[in-house]
């Protein structure tokens, strides 16, 4: 299949691993920052191919598992609630609340649907005037502009029983508050490319140069991430610390400018939780003000419920690249992708369960 098959070329594959292998002459920390990127690695066996002086380490980049413990209860409060359809992607159905899941406030008579775009749970709205029709706008830059849309799309068709549960994280803060760590073992970054289609790249050569770091725009196919690797590593050995777009097929310099005047219309930035790592400044988006009253959190106001993550999970310590997956003692045992304990297990982009699903046998026996 075109733009896959070709990244996946195991010839290829082998050049770029010998090519990082005689480039790498020193140890190096590369942090990978997409979800799917990690999965990638996990699935084609990327960091075992690489020689023991590179290092992966699994960012926090799984819209799923960032979200916060509190908005998955404000969204059990609000799809629990009579004469309420409350609209998401399925994977944020069975990310556990503090007692229960979305799942479960379904089994309980809730009205809780699936969808595959928020455009859907417009339609849900215009045909069921009669109910106030929710949806769970979670996710980075690259899920933002359609939730953008769907609420210019609200207010421009006067319906007025949507409202939107907003969560949007943002990557640039994210880096920083990962670079600002005391315990802090990144020295590069592989920027998530689906991020930039959106944003673009101009956000990140501030970062390379406050921080001296390398930053690689890279894809989510195998030869697209062992590229990414490459350039970084080559970048580490001679010193530089600069923005490398390795994903030009798909990332222009200003990203998608109608997404972004969208973006701008319809969110502003905010202080925003991520789980398992706190508040990160300016580091999310909510409605902005001429928006405001889309907002569900308002709407049904549920801004007062405050959680305490789990004391078990240590997915916060996962999400800043601090453990791995299988150093988690639940890992496999009392934590598994039927019975998640914590985010990280439940999505698909989650390293837990990247690791569960590839790796728990190997790091198991060993
Ligand atoms: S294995 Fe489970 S309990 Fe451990 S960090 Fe991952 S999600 Fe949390």
């Amino acid at each position: 299949m075109k733009y896959l098959d070709e990244f996946s070329n195991p010839e290829l594959a082998r050049r770029l691993i010998d090519q990082i292998k005689s480039a790498a002459t020193r140890r190096w920390s590369i942090m990978e920052v997409c979800g799917g990127q990690t999965h990638s690695i996990i699935r084609h066996g990327i960091d075992q191919l690489l020689p023991d002086t590179v290092e992966m380490i699994h960012g926090p980049g799984c819209p799923v598992c960032v979200t916060p413990l509190e908005v998955i209860d404000k969204a059990l409060e609000i799809a629990s609630r009579p004469g309420v359809i409350f609209c998401s992607f399925g994977d944020m159905l069975r990310v556990p609340g503090s007692e229960k899941d979305l799942f479960r406030i379904k089994s309980e008579g809730g009205d809780v649907r699936v969808v595959y775009s928020p455009l859907d749970a417009l339609t849900v709205a215009r045909d069921h005037p009669d109910k106030q029709v929710v949806f769970f706008g979670i996710g980075f830059e690259t899920t933002a502009p359609a939730n953008a849309m769907t609420v210019y799309q609200a207010r421009r068709l006067g319906i007025e029983n949507f409202s939107l549960l907003v969560s949007h994280v943002l990557v640039p803060p994210a880096i920083a508050a990962i670079m600002e760590s005391p315990s802090c073992r990144v020295q590069a970054f592989l920027a998530a490319g689906h991020v930039c289609t959106v944003m673009g790249t101009a956000e990140y050569p501030p970062l390379c140069r406050r921080y001296g770091i390398p930053i690689v725009v890279t894809g989510f196919e195998p030869l697209d991430i062992l590229d990414g690797i490459r350039r970084t590593v080559v970048q580490l050995e001679s010193g530089r610390h600069e923005l490398e777009n390795a994903y030009r097929r798909a990332v222009q310099d200003d990203g998608n400018p109608a997404a972004r005047a969208m973006l701008l219309d319809v969110f502003e930035v905010t202080d925003r939780a991520w789980r398992g790592i706190g508040v990160i400044p300016g580091s999310g988006w909510r409605l902005s003000q001429a928006y405001r009253e889309f907002d569900a959190e308002q709407r049904f106001a549920v801004t007062d419920i405050h959680t305490e993550e789990s004391a078990v999970c240590r997915s916060g310590e996962v999400l800043q690249g601090l453990l791995k997956p299988h150093e988690c003692e639940a890992f496999g045992t009392r934590c598994t992708p039927r019975n998640p304990l914590g985010a990280t297990m439940v999505s698909s982009e989650g390293a837990c369960a990247a690791y569960y699903r590839y790796r728990r046998l190997e790091v198991t026996r060993a």
